[in-house]
C-alpha cells in the first residue's frame, strides 16, 4: 500500500491499481461512460479525466496507474471544463428526444449533461438519423442515440462470446453495427440484452410489449393472466427504492391484481414442473436413452447460442420447454379447462428478467393447438416497474397476497432457479429422490452456488456419481463446450444460464448489475430456500395434482405434447 493525495486529502492505493479504481474504492465519484468493471479500460469517452500535478495534459483515470506521492485533482475548473466539452460534443450529434426516450429519467448521458450544467447546444449538429433496427424480437437498436462508448461491443464479445456487433468505419462515420449492417435478427445475436444492461443511453433497449398488455387489459372479452419468474421478486424492489435483495413476492402478487390481471401465477410452479420432467429425462439418458451430458434448456439465449454456434450439441439440450413456456402451455389447456374458459379468450403475460424470453415466446415451436401462442406478451422487470408507476401504484404500501391456486404453489427449489446453479441444485434434489426413494440428506449443493463463471460438483445418486457443471455467461459456456469437444471435460449434466450470475442479472433486470447488487439478490434467493418448508419440486402438492388429474406421469404422452419441444431448427420468430 502507498499514499496518494486526492483533492488535498491522503488516500491509500495498492500497486497496480488505476487512479479510477482508487477513487471508486474511496467513494470519490468520477464520471465515465465507457468504463466496465473487471474489463480492461478502453479510455474511449475521456470523461474520467483528472489533473495530475506535473502532467501537462489531463489524464484518463481509468487507464492511468496510481503512483506513490501522486497529487491529483478530480473536480478542478479545468477538469470540469474538459468534461463539459466532452458531453457537449456528444450532444452535438444527439437527437433532442429525451421526452420520448425509453431511458428518460434513467440515462447516464442526460444525467451527466445536467450535472455538468450543459444548458445550450454549443456545437452545431451534423444531421444523422440512422434507421432504428426493430428486426429482433428481443432488442431494439436506436443508432441515433449511440455515443460510441463501445460497452455493448465489448460485453457482446468478451462476456457473451457472440460478437454480433462491432465498430465500422472511422472518424465522424464511425458507428456500431452488425456484420454487413443487417438486422440483429440475422446476426449471431442471441437476444440476451446484456448490451442493454451496459448501454448508458437509450440506444439499446428491449422490444416494448407494454402496449399490447395494456390493450389486452382494456379488452373486456379477454381474461388476462400473468406469471412472474422466480428472480423478479428479489429485483423489482430496487426500482422502488428498496434495499437490494428485498423480496417483494407478496406485494408483487397484489400489485399485479390491482393492475387488472385476472389471475396471478408463480413461474416457480412451472420451474418445479421443469425439475420433474428434467430430472426424469436425465435418468432416462443415464439409462442409455439419449446423449450425455444433458444440457439445460431454460435459458433462451443459450438455446439461440447453441443453434447458431454449436449445432452439433443440439441433441444434448434437454427437450423440456422453459418454465415460462410450460406455464404458458398449461394456462391455455389445463387451467382453461378447469375454469371452462376458451383458450383463445385468454391473454397470457409473463414477467421475466430476460429480453431473450420475448424471442422465445415468439418462436413457432412455442405454439399450442390452433397455432395459439403459449405466451402472448413478455414484460421485463423494467417494463413492469414502469407500468406499476404508470398505474399510480406503490409496491411498498401493498399488503402481501398469495398467487392463484392450481398453478401458484412452488417449492423453494423452483425459486432458486433465479440464480446460476439453482436449476442444477433443484434437479439433483429430485433426481436423488426418484432414484433412491429417499430425500437427499443435505439439500444444499454449495459447490454450484456463487458468481464463478464455471462451477463443478460431484453428487452420488444411487450407484452413480454424477459429474455436474454449472456455467453462466455465454463466453464461459463457449469455453466449456470447446473443452468438451477436445475431450478435456466430461459431465453427465450441465446447467447453462446465458447471463453472468443467472436470471438475477438478466438483460431485463434493473440496469445496475454491480456484483454487490447481484450477490444481494442471490443471497435473498438462498435465504428464501433456507427458510422454506417446501424445498423440493417433487413434494409440491399442486404439481402432484397436475400429474394425477391431467398429465399422467413425467415424460408421459401429454407431457411430451405440452411441455417438451425440439430445438432442431435455428431461431424462429426473429
Ligand atoms: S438517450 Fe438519454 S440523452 Fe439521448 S434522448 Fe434518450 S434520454 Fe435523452
Ligand atoms: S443482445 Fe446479447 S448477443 Fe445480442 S448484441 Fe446484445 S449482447 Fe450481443
Ligand atoms: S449502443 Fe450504447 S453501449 Fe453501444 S456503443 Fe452505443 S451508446 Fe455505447
Amino acid at each position: 500500500m502507498f499514499q496518494i493525495e486526492v483533492n488535498g486529502k491522503p488516500l491509500q492505493a495498492e500497486p497496480g491499481e488505476t487512479l479510477l479504481k482508487v477513487l471508486k474504492r474511496n467513494g470519490v465519484r468520477v464520471p465515465t461512460l465507457c468504463y466496465l468493471k473487471d474489463r480492461a479500460p478502453s479510455g474511449a469517452c475521456r470523461l474520467c479525466v483528472v489533473e495530475v500535478a506535473g502532467q501537462a495534459n489531463l489524464v484518463p483515470s481509468c487507464a492511468f496507474p496510481a503512483a506513490e506521492g501522486m497529487k491529483i485533482q478530480t473536480h478542478s475548473p479545468r477538469v470540469l471544463r474538459a468534461r463539459r466539452t466532452v458531453v457537449e460534443l456528444l450532444l452535438a450529434n444527439h437527437p433532442d428526444d429525451c421526452l420520448y426516450c425509453v431511458r428518460n429519467g434513467d440515462c447516464d448521458l442526460r444525467r451527466l449533461a445536467g450535472e455538468l450544467d450543459v444548458r445550450q447546444r454549443r456545437y452545431c449538429k451534423i444531421e444523422r438519423r440512422p434507421e432504428t433496427d426493430n428486426s429482433s424480437a428481443s432488442v431494439v437498436r436506436e443508432q441515433s442515440k449511440c455515443i460510441l462508448c463501445g460497452r455493448c461491443v465489448r460485453v457482446c464479445e468478451e462476456v457473451m462470446g457472440v460478437s454480433a456487433i462491432d465498430f465500422v468505419e472511422r472518424g465522424s462515420h464511425s458507428r456500431v453495427t452488425t456484420a454487413f449492417e443487417e438486422g440483429l435478427n440475422v446476426s449471431g445475436c442471441v437476444g440476451c440484452g446484456q448490451c442493454v444492461m451496459v448501454c448508458p443511453t437509450g440506444a439499446l433497449h428491449e422490444v416494448d410489449h407494454m402496449g399490447r398488455v395494456l390493450e389486452a387489459l382494456a379488452d373486456p372479452a379477454l381474461t388476462v393472466m400473468v406469471q412472474h419468474a422466480p428472480s423478479v421478486s428479489v429485483t423489482l424492489g430496487e426500482m422502488f427504492g428498496l434495499e437490494p435483495g428485498s423480496d417483494v413476492d407478496g406485494a408483487l402478487n397484489a400489485v399485479l391484481r390491482r393492475m387488472g390481471f385476472a389471475r396471478v401465477f408463480d413461474t416457480g410452479f412451472s420451474a418445479d414442473l421443469t425439475v420433474m420432467e428434467e430430472a426424469s429425462e436425465l435418468l432416462q439418458r443415464l439409462g442409455g436413452k439419449g446423449p450425455l451430458p444433458m444440457m439445460t434448456s431454460c435459458s433462451p439465449g443459450w438455446i439461440n447460442f447453441v443453434e447458431s454456434f454449436f449445432p452439433k450439441w443440439m441433441p444434448n439440450l434437454s427437450t423440456c420447454k422453459s418454465p415460462q413456456q410450460m406455464m404458458g402451455a398449461l394456462i391455455k389447456t389445463y387451467y382453461a379447462r378447469s375454469q371452462k374458459l376458451a383458450p383463445e379468450k385468454i391473454f397470457s403475460v409473463s414477467i421475466m428478467p430476460c429480453t431473450a424470453k420475448k424471442g422465445e415466446a415468439a418462436r413457432r415451436q412455442m405454439r399450442g393447438e390452433g397455432g395459439l401462442p403459449d405466451v402472448d406478451a413478455v414484460l421485463t422487470t423494467r417494463e413492469l416497474a414502469f407500468m406499476i408507476r404508470q398505474k399510480g401504484l406503490d409496491l411498498k404500501t401493498l399488503p402481501a397476497e398469495l398467487p392463484d391456486s392450481l398453478l401458484g404453489e412452488r417449492s423453494s427449489a423452483g425459486k432458486i432457479f433465479g440464480a446460476s446453479g439453482g436449476v442444477m441444485e433443484a434437479a439433483v434434489r429430485t433426481a436423488y429422490r426418484l432414484v433412491t426413494g429417499h430425500e437427499l440428506e443435505n439439500l444444499e449443493l454449495k459447490a454450484v452456488r456463487g458468481l464463478d463463471g464455471i462451477k463443478e460438483a460431484q453428487v452420488k445418486v444411487g450407484d452413480v456419481t454424477l459429474d455436474l457443471a454449472v456455467v453462466s455467461g455465454l463466453m464461459n459456456a463457449r469455453r466449456l463446450v470447446e473443452d468438451m469437444e477436445k475431450g478435456l471435460r466430461r459431465y453427465h449434466f450441465v446447467e447453462v444460464m446465458t447471463c453472468p450470475g443467472g436470471c438475477i442479472a438478466g438483460g431485463g433486470q434493473p440496469h445496475d448489475t454491480e456484483p454487490e447488487l447481484v450477490k444481494a439478490r442471490m443471497s435473498a434467493l438462498y435465504t428464501i430456500d433456507r427458510k422454506a418448508k417446501l424445498r423440493c419440486a417433487h413434494n409440491n402438492a399442486e404439481v402432484q395434482k397436475l400429474y394425477k388429474d391431467f398429465l399422467g406421469e413425467p415424460l408421459g404422452h401429454l407431457s411430451h405434447e405440452l411441455l417438451h419441444t425440439s430445438y432442431a431448427q435455428r431461431r424462429e420468430g426473429e
